[in-house]
Parts: C-alpha cells; structure tokens; sequence
C-alpha cells in the first residue's frame, strides 16, 4: 500500500511521462495522423516535459511540506519554478499572472484581475491536479476542497476551480476504488461544482455508445480553447474508458489531438494510480527528461 504521499509521487511520474509523450505530437498536421495509426513513438532522443509538470512538481513539494494546500506558499512555488525556467510553455494568461506575482503582486489581487476581470477558467488548474487527488484520495470532501484551494494563486474564475475539483475526484476515485467507465464519470460529477465543465462531464457520460476517441473529442473538445470545460471532459472519459493501460490510454487521448501535452497529462496522471509504477512503460520513462533531483530521488526509493 502506497502513503498518500507515494500515490502523489506516482501520480506525477503518469503525468509527467503523458505531459512529455503527448508533446511530442505537436508535429504538422499532416503527419500527426500518420504518427498516431501506425502507433510511431516520436524520434526525438528526449522527450521534455512543460508548464504541466512545471506546476505539479510544485504541488506535490507543497504537500511533502505541509500535507495541505497553502495559497500563498503555493502561489511562491509555481512563480519560482517559472522564474528559474519562464520557456516551458505556459500559456498567455499565465505569463501575465506568473510575471506580476514573480514582480511582487500578491496572488489574491494578480488573479482574479485577468481576462478583464474574470479571472482565467484555463485548464492550467486542472493539469496540475491529479496528484492532489492521489494525496487526498481517501477523502473525497477535503480532496474537492484542497482542489479549489489549489486552483486559487493563479485561477479564480469558478470553473477553473471546477476543473481542478472534477480532475482532482477523478483522481482520488481511481486510486481508492475500483471504478471505471461511466460509473467512475457519475461518481466524479457527484463531486464536481455548477458551471461548464460539469455540464461537458454529464455530455461525456452519455457518451456510452461511443467507442472513438476521435469522435469524443470532437463532440467534448480536446484543449482547442485550453480551458477547462474543453478539455476535462474529454480527458476524464479517455481516463475512465482506458485505465488498466497507460499505453492505450496515452493512444487514445493523442489521437484526440487539441492541447495534447495538457490532456495526456490529465490522462497519465490519473491512469498511473491504476497501473501503478510497473504499468508505466519503462522505455518511455527512460526518453523522458528527468525530474528535478529531490522528486526523482523520492522516486527511487519507491516499492515498484
Ligand atoms: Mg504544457
């Protein structure tokens, strides 16, 4: 039996490995359909992660310190970790909220003032939440509420909060019980607040019938807008559909195509709670650009 910790840990090396993998993909159009059928693992020597594993490294170090979500020591984690490398591909919003916290504004004024004061509702809250859920899985209240605790230092609009919640649950269900398919999306919803993203989880839980991803993509969104009601859907579907492989689920959720690093992130950091450290395909953890030295050595000392 893993600690809450260790499940984090897990969580992080699915989500860092699918973050890597399905980056890879950002490749012309014209071949990336080609890539995807024939199941071509991409030629580049080293598979380097981004922004998503950027941010969940921090997540997982704030709750080895604390064993809670502390805002404003969250909030110093992800600006310094963007400070020490601003080039791993955050996206637009979140150089404006990083740059102005990294500046000294405090996180409560920086992010509820982006997007004319909206605050963002991006899917960066949700990338970075599976590990949180692997930590808090055997509390699925207090997994929703540090969750949204998780959301706040740099998402502030409601279903940018909904999506790390629903990504969170998600997590925790697969780490706690047996569940899958659609039962596991019923029991995610149970947990997941008002707003769009519930709205395009109740979608994908009709989508019984559907057996491509491809098309599910296409009806829930795949990342297109990088916000949270076009992408947890369809990651919590190909999560729920496909968790007793991390390889068929990393196929599925690419060939989704959309903002493919983030929802292979989402993906393998919740399948990796099924397969465990043995189902992670060791020839691709061994392309994957190593983590910062304190994770991976964590990461050592680990039962297989
Ligand atoms: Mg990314």
């Amino acid at each position: 039996m893993l600690s809450p910790i260790e499940r984090a840990r897990l969580s992080l090396e699915g989500l860092s490995l699918g973050d890597a993998f399905g980056e890879r993909f950002f490749v012309h159009p014209h071949t990336v359909d080609a890539l995807i059928d024939q199941r071509a693992l991409p030629g580049s020597p080293v598979w380097h992660w981004t922004d998503d594993t950027a941010m969940a490294i921090s997540i997982v170090e704030e709750l080895e310190a604390h064993g809670t979500v502390d805002r404003d020591s969250l909030a110093s984690r992800f600006t310094r970790r963007y400070v020490a490398e601003p080039d791993r591909g955050y996206g637009g919003g979140a150089h404006r909220i990083l740059q102005s916290m990294a500046e000294g504004l405090p996180w409560h004024v920086v992010a509820p003032s982006v997007f004319g004061g909206t605050g963002s509702m991006g899917n960066g809250s949700a990338m970075r939440a599976p590990p949180l859920g692997a930590f808090f899985a055997d509390d699925l209240a207090r997994c929703a509420r540090e969750a949204g605790l998780s959301a706040d230092p740099t998402h502030s609009h409601p279903d940018g909060r909904a999506g790390a919640i629903a990504t969170a649950i998600c997590a925790a269900l697969v780490a706690s019980t047996a569940l899958e398919g659609r039962a596991l999306l019923e029991a995610t919803l149970a947990h997941t607040p008002e707003g769009p993203t519930r709205v395009g989880i109740t979608r994908a839980i009709a989508l019984d019938h559907i057996q491509s991803p491809r098309n599910a993509a296409e009806i829930l969104g795949s990342g297109a807008r990088v916000i949270c009601e076009d992408t947890v859907p369809f990651s919590l579907w190909c999560a729920s559909r496909f968790s007793r492989s991390f390889e068929e689920a990393m196929w599925a959720t690419v060939s989704g195509l959309g903002d493919r690093d983030t929802t292979c992130a989402i993906v393998g950091g919740i399948v990796a709670l099924r397969v465990g450290h043995h189902g992670l395909p060791s020839a691709w953890l061994e392309r994957r650009e190593p983590l910062p030295a304190p994770i991976d050595r964590a990461r050592a000392t680990q039962p297989p």
